[in-house]
């Protein structure tokens, strides 16, 4: 049976072959990986000591999908303009949004306000401890709720996201497919053994993703810097460069955009709003006009906007996970607003919720 075999568990046979108890040892891995996470961890503005519940749960939903580098910068603002769950759940969504502008994938952000709003109704504004409990809120799946319930409350659950995957298939030595189901079944028994070895299962849970996210990474482990370097069946074996397997590519669907920059002469935009579902849902733009099989003409551009003139002023991609989107930016004079479009300064877009490419379009960056 060979790679991809839904449910079938097969560890790489390398010079002999190699059985389970060539896996480490569950206590040594744990105890090296919480010792090194004490002096390692990266200063992260949600690491406080002891963690913060909420705090926790606004970086875990901000951290999905993207980097830790954007978490970061946008991290402090959000907590200043809703210190607690209360001030979160009582909020205007287009406040929430506006704060999330730039870590895209918006729903991930009502969701978040959703979640706050339940755990105000149903919780009295105390985040709950248990899985089960937490998997009960809007937004909150198998990986979330394992990673509250450990880092924040000390619970030894497993906190299993593609990092964690990616080492554990390493320590093991597992020739698994990485994004199948029965792997994160297979990771998350490995996490648990972990977790209920460890002294502290937050600082293990912790730990297992930093290493994912700073040492064992997908190109290039840097073993030599590794503290479970001798602990490692994919390091022992020499396969480090080979587990996991590549994944297999995404089918890519293309759309094309023209979005229209029409300034009046007191420099306002014409704006207007997504629909409540899809892409970008609710979130605002610079009026556009899309197509997933051909690029607008000048004429569908003047059309659209009934502007006289139109010209291209910049074309860029943009992608996301799925989709490859082409923005034709037009620059237009004297397009009508309407009761969908309306004219704000660039100061007032700055405060709606924008997608990172219309960010770019309508204010430049
Ligand atoms: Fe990853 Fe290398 Fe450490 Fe093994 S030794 S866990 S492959 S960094």
């Amino acid at each position: 049976m060979g790679r991809g075999s839904c449910g079938y568990h097969r560890l790489v046979a390398v010079g002999k072959p190699q059985t389970m108890r060539d896996s480490p040892d569950p206590a040594r891995v744990a105890g090296a990986l919480e010792r090194w996470f004490a002096h390692a961890a990266r200063d992260l503005p949600w690491r406080t000591t002891p963690r913060d519940p909420y705090r926790s749960l606004v970086s875990e939903l901000m951290a999905q999908q993207t980097q830790i580098a954007r978490v970061v910068e946008k991290f402090a603002p959000f907590i200043d303009r809703f210190p607690t769950v209360h001030a979160l759940a009582a909020a205007p969504e287009d406040d929430v949004l506006a704060a999330w502008s730039g870590l895209g994938y918006y729903r991930r952000a009502r969701l978040l306000q959703a979640c706050a709003r339940a755990i105000v109704a149903d919780h009295a504004g105390r985040v709950p401890e248990t899985p089960a409990e937490l998997k009960a809120l809007p937004g909150i799946g198998d990986y979330t709720a394992g990673a509250i319930a450990s880092i924040v409350f000390d619970r030894p659950e497993p906190a299993v996201d593609g990092n964690v995957v990616r080492v554990l298939l390493r320590v093991h030595n597992a020739d698994l497919p990485q994004d199948a189901p029965s792997t994160k079944r297979w990771a998350t028994d490995h996490a648990r053994e972990l977790a209920v070895a460890a002294e502290s299962p937050g600082a293990l849970a912790e730990a297992l993703m930093e290493l994912g996210a700073t040492v064992c990474t997908p190109g290039s482990p840097k073993c030599d810097a590794c503290p479970i370097t001798d602990l490692c069946a994919a390091r022992a074996a020499g396969t480090t460069g080979t587990i996991p397997a590549p994944k297999a590519r995404t089918n890519v669907s293309v759309l094309h955009c023209a979005s229209v920059l029409d300034a009046d002469a007191r420099g306002r935009l014409l704006v207007e709003r997504r629909p409540d579902t899809g892409m970008w849902a609710g979130l605002w733009q610079a009026p556009t006009l899309e197509s997933s099989d051909t690029e607008a003409t000048a004429g569908d551009v003047r059309a659209f906007v009934g502007a006289g003139s139109v010209e291209i002023a910049e074309e860029f991609d943009h992608k996301t996970t799925h989709r490859l989107v082409r923005f034709r930016v037009w620059r237009s004079s004297g397009a009508r607003a309407g009761r969908s479009r309306v004219r704000r300064s660039p100061a007032q877009i700055a405060q709606l919720g924008i997608s990172n490419p219309q960010r770019r379009i309508l204010l430049g960056g």
